[in-house]
């Protein structure tokens, strides 16, 4: 049984086609610049790697030729697009109306409609693809993963921002949280690893992308999570600023700049690009570092004191504490940004063994002494195959 994963972004289709229920990986690929004259398609099926220019001008068209070329009698993987049995999408903000992934109707469309605003980047792109799976696959069944729904379990005390009350009832401004895929995947992968029932495990999540998140997660459910309203708020990002005094926003207002302004400066040009000047890539910036720029040095620094304020928050909301993971480009590859998150905790039983810190690049092992209290583990994430495993569960598929 195969199902395609996909996720849209404005001008980009990333997508997998896994057989299931093993999880078998069957083809992969990313089509970007769509809309933009040439646009580009990576495909991978096995170790074969191909590359594609063709013109594309909008999300229909750009699955339609997905699926020709996964059909395709030289390179495809599959004879027919009949034998693709359900699709999962990625999707942002589900709000608070969804807390686990959902079959995909009229309701559901309205819902990722109306949270457009919260999230102007991805919910209209996400739309896009969703439309273009039921225009192109008609009648197979399509269910969105939403990033917000893991973090639906948050309590009250965790999500409310002490606002005048009523601006959550009439505008819902509350903390959604993000990455919920992700934070989810590992958190799963890690109680696995350990051997003990999902709903057992404390655990906090690191995230740490071009997008950067924390999560705690208590007897497997998320509890709280750095990014909030939207995506900007927590820790340092690629160009995201994560927290700020918001008296910042006004301050600049009385100085002349407009919201937009703001919203972009917030946004697009700080955190890791804005600190440093050298650009939003980690490896660039820990590279400018190790030459002595001051202020790449800067945004690494600040990048992981604001990482280790969270682990510390974080351990105070659990109670105790059975792992700290590290996941995403960051989490996954950079090994002084863990070490340097998780420097001087051994108060809270977190001891980092540097040896297996060092080695522990892009594959999960555990990075802490044997006589930690606290395990820290690097577990690359994996969100296609989370929305793999829910579209397959959700469309009825396993019955
Ligand atoms: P996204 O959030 O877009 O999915 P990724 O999870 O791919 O992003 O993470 C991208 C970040 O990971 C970039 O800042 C990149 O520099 C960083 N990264 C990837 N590989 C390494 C590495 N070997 N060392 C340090 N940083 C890395």
């Amino acid at each position: 049984m195969k199902i395609l994963v996909i996720n849209c972004g404005s001008s980009s289709i990333k997508y997998r086609l896994f057989e299931m229920p093993q999880q078998g990986l069957l083809a992969k690929g990313l089509l970007e610049k769509i809309g933009e004259g040439k646009s580009f398609l990576k495909y991978s099926a096995g170790k074969e790697e191909y590359k594609l220019e063709q013109q594309v001008s909008n999300h229909n068209e750009g699955l339609e030729l997905i699926l020709s070329i996964l059909t395709d009698k030289k390179i495809g993987v599959i004879n027919n697009i009949s034998e693709i049995s359900a699709v999962g999408h990625r999707v942002v903000h589900g709000g608070e109306k969804y807390s686990g992934s959902v079959p995909i109707d009229d309701a559901v469309i309205k819902v990722i409609e109306d949270f457009a605003d919260l999230a102007p980047l991805h919910n209209p792109p996400n739309l896009a693809g969703i439309n273009a799976a039921i225009n192109v696959l008609p009648g197979v069944p399509q269910v969105a993963c939403f990033d917000t729904a893991f973090h639906q379990t948050m309590p009250r005390v965790a999500y409310m921002y002490a606002l005048p009350y009523e601006l959550y009832e009439k505008y819902r401004i509350r903390r959604y949280g993000f990455h919920g895929t992700s934070h989810r995947y590992v958190a799963r992968r890690f109680a696995e690893i350990l051997k003990k029932d999902k709903y057992t495990v404390n655990v906090i999540t690191c995230h740490l992308g071009n997008g950067t998140s924390i999560t705690a997660v208590k007897e497997g459910i998320s509890v709280d999570t750095s990014m909030g309203f939207t995506p900007l708020e927590g820790t340092v990002m690629g160009t995201r600023s994560g927290d700020v005094d918001p008296s910042i926003g006004f301050y600049l207002i009385r100085k002349g700049y407009t919201a937009d302004q703001i919203d972009n400066l917030l946004n697009k040009k700080s955190g890791l690009l804005g600190l440093s000047g050298v650009g939003n890539d980690m490896r660039t910036i820990l590279q400018k570092a190790k030459e002595g720029n001051d202020r790449a040095q800067l945004a690494v620094d600040i990048f992981c004191y604001r990482i280790k304020k969270y682990i510390g928050a974080y351990s105070a909301v659990l109670g105790k504490v059975d792992g700290i993971i590290f996941t995403g480009g960051i989490g996954e590859n950079a090994v002084e940004i863990r070490s340097k998150s998780c420097s001087g905790m051994q108060n809270l039983g977190i001891v980092i063994d540097e040896k297996k810190n060092a080695t522990a690049i892009g594959r999960e092992s555990k990075i802490s002494t044997d006589n930690s209290p606290v395990y820290v583990w690097v577990i690359p994430t994996d969100e296609e195959i989370r929305i793999a495993v829910d579209t397959y569960k959700v469309s009825g598929l396993d019955k």
